[in-house]
């Protein structure tokens, strides 16, 4: 949408537009607007439960692995997803296990000003190596539900519910592929990013982030991340955000010398080219994992809403959040929710012009940005247990373009290696 009104009409525009759970920039709100039904839809979408709209038509994708073309069908879905919400998605290509065209999806929520990104990320490739009896990579399913579908549906999440705030630096949304052969994705990416030189506020690896190994433990559940030691003070600002936004969740910093080292993910080539980086995941790992068992049920959702929330709270923190105005600043008290974030006014959710005039400041920045209503799911309310709705509960918002799909079984495949 191009922005050619004054702010003042902009912000009328906005205010008629601006949804209730987003009334007010602060971190605290935004980290409450984290949808589990979201992020339930994109999980089953990743796993095909829910059919998507593919590279070339409608397809389920049971499988990631990158020796599968529904992998390229997964990176149109994920550059979709990131679209619909008005971001600027590129597409950064690499070669790996002798496929070319391979490629990892960067999406990026603009700042208002100046100043590196934080960069979140998860991997969208899959795998279901371990399973008994035998897996073929190109045929096989590979559901990655947990491992890692949740990750991904954390960072479209966090493109949603951050997609207006009033950021002052850009928040960077990397989905990358084949992490499951050797973190070829990030490898890729990380040497290029160095190799320009370009500088990050910090670097999240959420992988996996929806097993909740503590689920019947009765205990607060370990949100859990490792850290190097250039990268200590970034998982503990994080640590210290979600323990005073999150409540009911004991999230964990761990030097990862402390576990042996943790090169498993797609935090370790950033650490390797010197940038903070840090590996937040689930642990210990399901079952489940890397096997053709790794379906939806594995996710517990509130837990990935756990996770999620502790993403926004530490982008919000990082990016920093627009200030309003000196005599606009509101009188409260700070909210009872994450009172964390530094700065004149942290904490404190403010009034409705500065609200207003913050995302006329954003839009007229990025001039392309939109609100992104939450999918219509007529089931149970957003916040309750997340309980699976019943089936066929959920539908698109009319006109949306992935209303058009249609509810026959997933089409037979080519099962040739792809050699773009
Ligand atoms: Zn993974």
């Amino acid at each position: 949408m191009p922005c050619s009104p004054g702010a003042l009409a902009l912000a009328t525009l906005l205010a008629v537009r601006a949804p209730p759970a987003l009334a007010a920039p602060d971190a605290a709100a935004l980290a409450a607007a984290v949808d589990e039904e979201e992020l339930r839809m994109t999980v089953e979408e990743l796993t095909g439960v829910l059919p998507v709209d593919g590279a070339v038509g409608e397809v389920r994708l049971l499988s990631r692995d990158v020796h599968d073309p529904r992998v390229a069908d997964a990176a149109e879905y994920v550059r979709g997803r990131f679209r619909d919400l008005g971001l600027d998605v590129s597409s950064h290509g690499f070669s790996c296990q002798g496929i070319d065209g391979l490629e990892n999806v960067v999406a990026e929520v603009p700042g208002a000003g100046e100043g590196p990104p934080i960069l979140l990320s998860a991997h969208y490739d899959s795998i279901g190596s371990l399973t008994e009896g035998g897996w073929d990579p190109l045929v096989d399913p590979a559901p990655g539900a947990d491992d890692d579908a949740s990750g991904v549906a954390l960072l479209v999440e966090v493109a949603r519910v951050l997609g207006d705030a009033p950021l002052a630096a850009p928040v960077r949304l990397v989905a990358f592929s084949c992490e499951e052969y050797g973190l070829a994705g990030s490898t890729a990416y990380a040497a290029d990013l160095a190799g320009r030189g370009e500088d990050l506020a910090g670097m999240v690896s959420f992988d996996p982030v929806g097993y909740n190994a503590w689920d019947a433990s009765g205990e607060a559940p370990w949100l859990w991340a490792s850290h190097d030691d250039r990268s200590a003070e970034l998982a503990a600002r994080w640590a210290e955000l979600a323990a005073a936004g999150i409540p009911g969740y004991a999230p964990v910093a761990v030097h990862e010398d402390l576990i042996g080292g943790d090169a498993r993910s797609d935090h370790h080539p950033f650490q390797e080219r010197g940038y903070a980086a840090i590996h937040g995941g689930g642990f210990p790992q399901p079952p489940a994992y890397h096997t053709t068992s790794d379906t939806v049920d594995v996710v517990d959702f509130a837990y990935l809403a756990a996770f999620t929330r502790s993403a926004v709270l530490l982008a919000a923190d990082l990016a920093g959040l627009v200030e309003p105005a000196a005599d606009e600043a509101p009188d409260e008290a700070p909210g009872a929710g994450c009172a964390c974030r530094s700065g004149p006014g942290a904490g404190a959710p403010p009034g409705l012009f500065s609200w207003l005039a913050g995302l006329a400041a954003v839009a007229a920045a990025s001039g392309r940005r939109r609100w992104a209503a939450p999918r219509v799911r007529p089931g149970p309310p957003a916040g309750l247990p997340s309980s699976r709705p019943p089936e066929p509960a959920r539908t698109r918002p009319p006109g949306s373009p992935r209303s058009r799909r249609s509810r026959w079984p997933g089409r037979t495949r080519s099962r040739s290696p792809r050699g773009r």
